[in-house]
């Protein structure tokens, strides 16, 4: 069994850092099954493949009882397409041989790891049982393109017909823990097989390496059921789970913005925050609270800024913003990382940026946690410049359409007067070390203010 996985994009050796291995080195992994070998037939400025080669022992699966489907034929528990095909053998190889990449972790090329590159990936052999086309409207909707190469089940007796054999070349532009994903579902999904019991386990696995595209992905119910091996109660239960992920995102979807006025006054927040960001000097930037990344594509277009980084605990928000930010051109992408993580938490890849944007976040955090989230960023991650904005709760009775006393969206906790806002601005201010300025944004009202209050801090030198 043959997998082999090609970069195009210079410097293309870079694959080997992406998957933790060492291009110039032929390396065997012993599994409970075979062994499993990597090494790399091309390296070039421009192109760089992997492969990895799976030496399933067919004698040790009877032995340790991983039989085969079929295994009452005697002869079938020896003499099977196992060794050969793409199986979930072959996940079972991808997440121990290749287990960082596939969960989205290089050290030396983390911000590589997150962007969306030119990659290939050739099965020598995959059972795609329902046919080339099941085969087509797993992985096109994806954004792959699919090439498939059916073979007969022997070239000297033509008339035994097709196999259910393809040789599948996947290419596309994404990140390599995707593809690595898409990979370690869907396989054993073709296969329509998997060598080892089914249980609650699996369903986590699903939902794991689903993340972020089986919930929209419209083959999802027949992904589930094979995945599950078609044990009815786990498949329900699966997606069960994904179709409530589904509700919850719609639930969430922006009200606040169609009450603001749509983009207008976005605009006007995020050509604020920028302004300030830039006036500070910054050349490295945190914007947390990041949802679906407007802000942070603003900032990459602008040279000033040589690394921002996004953060929000929603793993939806960082989904939409890696699917924008990969129709950036690759060297401003480049500048732009995404994590996942909480404000709450005190968390050291947050530390030595020279400022943080926070815009209309502080409002959705829970009032008994906001002391958490003070420590968090002006104690440990402490950057030189923070910009926190949030809605000026005053200027909503011009909202025409939202209901008096109601907040501007639902997942607000607070919505703060100018002078509740500046009262805790001032007392974080005094209590870190910062000097803190006021700024209206959006059009002012004499008597109500603006829209959006926004804070901008600076650290006060050391005496
Ligand atoms: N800054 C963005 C999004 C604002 S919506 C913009 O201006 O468009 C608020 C965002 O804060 C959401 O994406 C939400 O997921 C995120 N958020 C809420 N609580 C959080 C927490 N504890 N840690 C990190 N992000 C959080």
């Amino acid at each position: 069994m043959l997998l082999t996985l090609t970069l195009m994009h210079e410097p293309a050796a870079d694959l080997g850092y992406l998957l933790g291995k060492n291009p110039t080195r032929c390396q065997s992994f012993p599994l409970s099954f075979g062994q499993a070998h990597v090494f790399f037939p091309e390296v070039s400025p421009s192109r760089c493949t992997a492969a990895l080669l799976l030496d399933i022992d067919p004698i040790g699966l009877v032995r340790n009882r991983r039989r085969p489907s079929g295994e009452g034929h005697s002869l079938q528990q020896y003499v099977n397409d196992r060794p050969y095909v793409a199986s979930s053998f072959l996940s079972v190889a991808l997440s121990q041989v290749f287990g960082s990449a596939l969960g989205g972790r290089s050290r030396e090329r983390p911000q590589l790891a997150e962007t969306a590159l030119p990659y290939e990936a050739r099965l020598a052999v995959l059972p795609c049982r329902g046919g080339e086309g099941f085969l087509r409207r797993l992985f096109e909707p994806l954004g792959y393109n699919v090439a498939a190469q059916r073979h007969s089940l022997d070239p000297l007796f033509p008339e035994w017909g097709e196999s259910p054999y393809y040789t599948v070349t996947l290419s596309g532009q994404c990140r390599l823990h995707d593809l690595l994903s898409h990979l370690y579902v869907l396989i054993p999904v073709l296969d329509n097989d998997k060598h080892y019991w089914v249980g609650d386990a699996e369903v986590e696995k699903l939902l794991h390496h689903g993340e972020g595209w089986l919930t929209a992905h419209p083959e999802r119910e027949n992904i589930t059921r094979r995945y599950l091996k078609h044990r009815g109660e786990l498949a329900k239960s699966a997606l069960a789970r994904i179709e409530q992920e589904e509700s919850d995102d719609e639930e969430s979807a922006p009200v606040e913005e169609v009450i603001e006025e749509r983009a207008r006054l976005n605009d006007v927040r995020l050509d604020a925050v920028q302004a300030a960001l830039r006036e500070s000097g910054a050349k490295r930037v945190l914007d947390l609270g990041c949802g679906e990344g407007k802000l942070l594509r603003a900032l990459s277009r602008d040279p000033q800024f040589t690394e921002i980084v996004g953060v929000d605990v929603s793993p939806r928000a960082l989904e939409i913003a890696r699917l924008r930010l990969d129709r950036l051109p690759l060297d401003v992408q480049s500048r732009c990382r995404l994590l996942h993580g909480s404000l709450m938490y005190r968390d050291t890849r947050l530390s030595g940026f020279d400022a943080a944007a926070v815009v209309e976040v502080i409002e959705h955090l829970d009032p008994p946690r906001f002391s958490a989230f003070e420590r968090v960023l002006f104690e440990f991650a402490r950057p030189r410049a923070v910009v926190v904005t949030t809605p000026n709760v005053e200027y909503n009775v011009r909202f025409e359409t939202l209901p008096a006393g109601s907040f501007r969206h639902k997942d607000h906790r607070f919505e703060w007067t100018r002078s509740q806002f500046q009262d805790w601005a001032n007392g974080v201010a005094r209590r870190f070390g910062y000097a803190v300025r006021f700024v209206a944004v959006g059009p002012e009202d004499e008597i109500l203010g603006s829209p959006t209050q926004m804070g901008v801090f600076r650290q006060c030198p050391k005496n």
